[in-house]
């Protein structure tokens, strides 16, 4: 079969990457793509994610059978409901009303609440006004959202009430009218520990990924710096139990996809579970409509079976084995100097063969000479694996030492898997 692959990042380049050793998949086309994946597939990085008709003519010219949609910008956008509705293709990657449950977080917490699914408390505010008034009587803490995608930077958590008004100064979009502003959720805080899971949906089907990865979102490492889109990831995660993975298949997972079906929903697709292990059992932090990254670079490398495989057998809502390679990966994020706020372009970076192997590219561009160049704020992430995480940790370290880089212009951090090597 032939497969595009839409998106430029290091999630899409895992993907072009597991494609590329299916054995049914004949040729990949990367919309855009990037540097990375030149190598493996064909890469149209003239055309735009958003150029809906590029992208279809590129799917039909090449006679694509499958599109896969691996970041959430299309997603929002109906790219999958394009190319469904007026080419027939098969997307893998949900339309639009079903990518609500990434893009609006009201929507989805409705939904839970409509399904008693557990989740935060919460309320929906779109006069100012009202959010205002139970701010100043609102007992911290708690999460002011907004209720859109906005990149890791619409969510404040609220330790005093001036806090909370000072995070409705800056998270509030007021519109024309007087008062009335888009979205915003007040949510329950939710003490405990963090995890995420990975599922495969096709409807009322569903199959969870059996190994769990864990990211990490602070810059500068132990949660300093900013929150960035992640610097690092590692898997398995043991501290999560297997009891914890199966209380939220069986209490979350299966009841949302049967809670969406129920809705008239027809999700085809990842569908990502943020998660919290409180007191009171698991509850739903958030869903994403795709992989996240970087944590898919590392689980998928960790996957032994075919991945064309896989998703046809999730569009045949076939029961799925998934083999896993035993061992540890660890994977270190290099970006540079400034992300996520401001940062240059176009600081080199030269590594072999061998080592982009090990890694997925993110934000590299090629000069005409061939050099390697940055072109965005996550350059690139790093793995290595091992039978324990403390060889899987010392593999990933040594294959960064070894990429020539100036430390001044490109950082990553040092304490990637520290929390596998606490719990031990
Ligand atoms: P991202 O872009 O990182 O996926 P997001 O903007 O979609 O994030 P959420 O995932 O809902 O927003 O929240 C971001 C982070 O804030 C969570 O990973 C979690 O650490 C924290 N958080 C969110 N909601 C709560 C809550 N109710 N209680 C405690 N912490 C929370």
């Amino acid at each position: 079969m032939n497969v595009a692959v839409i998106g430029k990042g290091g999630r899409e380049h895992a993907i072009v990457k597991m494609l590329a050793n299916s054995k049914s998949v004949n040729n990949i086309y990367a919309i855009p793509g990037n540097a990375g994946m030149r190598e493996i597939c064909e890469v149209m990085y003239r055309v735009n994610e958003d150029d809906f008709d590029a992208i279809a003519g590129i799917c039909i010219e090449k006679q694509v059978d499958w599109v896969v949609i691996g970041d959430a910008g299309p997603l929002s956008l109906g790219l999958a409901d394009f190319l469904i509705d007026e080419y027939g293709l098969t997307v893998f990657g949900p339309r639009k009303k079903e990518a609500r449950m990434e893009t609006s977080k009201s929507f989805t917490k409705n939904l839970l609440k409509k399904y008693n699914i557990p989740t935060a408390d919460f309320k929906v505010f779109e006069s100012y006004d009202e959010a205002k008034k139970y701010i100043e009587s609102a007992v911290p803490p708690y999460v002011i959202k907004k209720d859109g995608l906005s990149e890791g930077k619409g969510v404040v958590i609220v330790e005093n009430t001036e806090e909370g008004l000072k995070a409705l100064e800056q998270l509030a979009v007021l519109s024309d009218e007087d008062d009335v502003m888009e979205p915003l959720l007040i949510e329950e805080y939710l003490q405990g520990e963090e995890f995420s899971l990975m599922v495969m949906v096709n409807e009322d089907y569903t199959h969870t990924f059996e190994v769990i990865a864990q990211d990490h979102k602070s810059a500068f490492g132990r949660g300093e710096g900013p929150n960035t889109g992640g610097m690092g990831a590692y898997a398995p995660v043991t501290h999560i139990s297997e009891a914890v993975r199966l209380e939220a298949i069986e209490k979350i997972i299966r009841p949302t996809a049967e809670a969406m079906v129920k809705e008239g929903l027809s999700y085809f697709g990842v569908l990502y579970l943020g998660a919290m292990i409180t007191d009171d059992g698991v509850k739903v932090l958030e869903y994403n409509a795709r992989f996240g990254d970087p944590e898919a670079q590392v689980l998928l490398s960790m996957i032994e079976s075919d991945f064309a495989c896989i998703l046809e057998k999730v569009q045949r809502k076939e029961p799925l084995s998934i083999e896993w390679k035993d061992g540890y990966t660890v994977g270190v994020m290099l970006a540079t100097e400034g992300y996520p706020y401001e940062y240059k372009r176009g600081i080199g970076i030269a590594f072999t063969d061998e080592i982009m192997d090990r890694s997925f590219i993110s934000g590299l561009a090629q000069t005409e000479e061939g050099d390697y160049i940055s072109s965005g704020g996550r350059i690139m992430l790093v793995t290595g694996t091992g039978k324990t995480i403390e060889e899987a940790l010392k593999a990933a370290y040594s294959s960064v030492e070894e990429i020539q880089f100036d430390k001044k212009e490109i950082f990553y951090r040092t304490d990637i898997g520290h929390r596998a090597l606490i719990s031990k």
